[in-house]
């Protein structure tokens, strides 16, 4: 073990300020990183790595891309925070209000658990009711009443549901089963508020929906008159994805640009009702910091038609190649993002998913790392391409995956 391991697990739990980190679901200690060169990062005993994991997705631009940097150094010259309004927060929230659809007004806030969060608020005061139903599989932030079967660290630790939430906030949720519209119709009722759902999950490895279901979601909750919020904070600014209207949509990562920013918007009679303009209560000291707008803002620059298709075809040839390899391992991939299920077939919902051969990822990941490619340190999270990748990093991800697979 080493000694920064040793050290930071004497005061923090786990050694680590986020679960997945720690890396024990690959069987292994966490790699302490000194710094990120574009598509790649160096830890501190110097290894560098092909990085696809780029801070699970707001560094769509690579790390530390010079106008990145250059946005944040200068706002940072002008001080750091000052609880006040500034013109870059509506330059910012403008970007959003034209890129995705169904928001027109937006709250900003500093993770996307607090988007979800706040979003749900917004929707239990909108229609006076309690419930609401989430899919297995969809994480969508630490948020007590949504940590039920929800996919990704708890996926990644094994984790059904964590204690500490209240009897009553787990009754408030109801699970239903992803590309499964029966589950769906057996929990939407007049009683709930809101069903909330990655429209291109990612948190059980990249599991799309099927072709129809998410107009489906969107037809069964306006039959019930409940809201329908998509959780973008993955897929948003990030995969260009067919999408039924929304009342709410949660987001972060990318608009952030790798800073603390996240956001929650959509219809705007539902947005005028978050103080002040109305009475759902909803702060943040540091939202809409001077910083993060600036290090979003640089970011969407960055993000035009031309980007996107390098994005895509990045993906599309690590897919490829990764799928070519063995038969074992099905992949599964959109624009910016891709998984290498150990399964014959690509699940269609957590259960599938789970049944993944977790120790043989495990394993590849290992065999991936110790040849200079660092993937997510789980089954159950996305590989991030990035801008910054190039076919050089695809090629050397494919030799490492063909090495790694046949020590298997
Ligand atoms: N929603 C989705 C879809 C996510 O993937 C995540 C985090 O990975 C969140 C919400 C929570 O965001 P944050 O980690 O910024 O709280």
């Amino acid at each position: 073990m080493s000694g920064l391991y040793e050290e930071a697990l004497e005061v923090m739990p786990g050694g680590v300020n986020s679960p997945v980190r720690s890396m024990a679901a690959i069987g292994r200690d966490p790699i302490f990183i000194e710094r990120g060169e574009g598509a790649e990062i160096v830890d501190v005993d110097g290894n560098r790595y092909v990085d696809w994991v780029c801070s699970w997705g707001p560094l769509i631009a690579g790390h530390a891309h010079p106008d990145v940097v250059a946005a944040v150094q200068s706002a940072a010259a002008r001080g750091t925070s000052y609880g006040a309004p500034t013109s870059r927060e509506t330059d910012l929230a403008k970007q959003i209000v034209e890129r995705m659809p169904s928001v027109q007004m937006v709250r900003l806030v500093n993770s996307g658990t607090e988007a979800t969060m706040s979003a749900l608020r917004v929707a239990r005061a909108a229609t006076g009711r309690d419930r609401i139903v989430k899919f297995a599989g969809h994480y969508h932030g630490h948020v007590d009443g949504l940590l039920a079967a929800a996919g990704s660290g708890l996926a990644t630790a094994g984790i059904p549901a964590s204690p500490g939430v209240t009897q009553a906030q787990a009754a408030d949720t109801a699970i239903a089963t992803w590309n499964d519209r029966a589950s769906v119709e057996g929990v939407v009722d007049e009683s709930v508020a809101a069903l909330i759902c990655e429209p291109l999950p990612a948190n059980m490895g990249l599991v799309p929906a099927d072709d129809g279901f998410l107009d489906f979601l969107r037809e069964a909750t306006e039959r019930v008159g409940a809201l329908l919020v998509l959780d973008e904070v993955i897929s948003g600014f990030r995969c260009q994805l067919e999408r039924p209207a929304a009342d709410l949509v949660v987001m972060g990562k990318v608009i952030g640009g790798g800073l603390p920013l996240a956001a929650y918007g959509g219809r705007e009679d539902l947005m005028r009702l978050v103080a002040p303009a109305g009475d759902v209560y909803q702060a943040g000291t540091l939202s809409g910091n001077p910083l993060a707008t600036a290090a979003g803002l640089a970011t969407l620059r960055l993000l035009d038609d031309d980007a996107y298709a390098r994005l895509r075809a990045t993906s599309e040839r690590l897919a490829t190649g990764l799928a070519a390899l063995d038969e074992r391992v099905s992949v599964v991939w959109r624009q910016g993002l891709l998984t290498p299920f150990f399964r014959g077939t690509a699940p269609r919902n957590y259960d599938q998913a789970r049944a993944c051969e977790i120790e043989a990822y495990a394993a590849f990941a290992r065999g991936l790392l110790e040849r200079g490619v660092y993937p997510p340190a789980s089954q159950f999270e996305a590989w991030f391409p990035s801008l910054a990748h190039t076919d050089e990093h695809v090629e050397q991800a494919i030799e490492a995956a063909k090495a790694a697979l046949s020590e298997l």
